[in-house]
């Protein structure tokens, strides 16, 4: 079996990616407990902070201005505006884990995660985060049930709600871009299936 832990000669950046409701969020945490060594990729947003979230734990949460000057500075591998505020991944939280030989996890919307495989495909062949780029998409069993998971998740208004499931539509059609799809039906089944492509097993 493929040993994929804590070695640099067999990186693993796993990009996870999703209709929003679909469930990886829930997915990458279980990873997560599963296999600490995980890095988890800490993105820049604009968007206010839910309550109960830290900065600097599920997000650095900044200002606008400050966004547009680290843009400036090329300090993000991408950014996007998802649902209306401004999202970026730093290069700093992916290539310095990932030259330290540790994995590295991102939880991303679908245009970002697309974002990121272009900007892959530009590094060096023999670099950490080409070799080991793994990127996933989660998909629902149906939009019905992705309305469903939404309502209950009870963090969006219904307008919201609204305008996720109409993004819903055209990620999905996305898809087929993604090295591996895995529909999370069955919450444990399509954990099983994740650590499976995260162990090679
Ligand atoms: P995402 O991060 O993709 O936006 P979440 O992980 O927040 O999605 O999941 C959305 C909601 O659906 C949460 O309330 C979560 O508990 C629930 N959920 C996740 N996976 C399943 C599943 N397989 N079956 C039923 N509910 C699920
Ligand atoms: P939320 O605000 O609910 O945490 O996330 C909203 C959406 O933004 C999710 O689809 C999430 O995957 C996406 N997202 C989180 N971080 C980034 C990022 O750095 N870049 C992009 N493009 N999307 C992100």
């Amino acid at each position: 079996m493929e040993n994929r832990k804590k070695s640099s000669s067999n990186p693993l950046f796993l990009v996870v990616t999703a209709p929003s409701g679909a469930g990886k969020s829930t997915l990458i945490r279980m990873l997560r407990e599963e296999f600490p060594d995980f890095v988890y990729s800490v993105s820049c947003t604009t968007r206010a902070p839910r309550g109960g979230e830290q900065d600097g734990v599920a997000y650095h949460f900044i200002g606008e201005a400050e966004f547009r000057e680290r843009v400036a500075r090329g300090e993000f591998l991408e950014h996007a505006v998802v649902h209306g505020n401004l999202y970026g991944t730093l290069k700093a939280a992916v290539e310095g884990p990932l030259a330290e030989g540790r994995r590295v996890v991102m939880d991303i919307d679908v245009a970002g995660a697309a974002q990121v495989r272009g900007r892959v495909a530009e590094l060096p062949p023999e670099s950490p985060a080409r070799r080991g780029f793994l990127d996933v998409f989660i998909d629902v069993p149906s939009l019905e049930e992705l309305r469903r998971r939404l309502e209950t998740r009870g963090e969006d208004a219904p307008e919201t709600i609204e305008r996720r499931l109409r993004n819903a539509e055209g990620e999905r059609a996305r898809r087929g871009e993604f090295a591996a799809v895995i529909v999370n039906d069955d919450l444990q089944e399509a954990y099983g299936r994740l650590k499976a492509l995260v162990t090679g097993s």
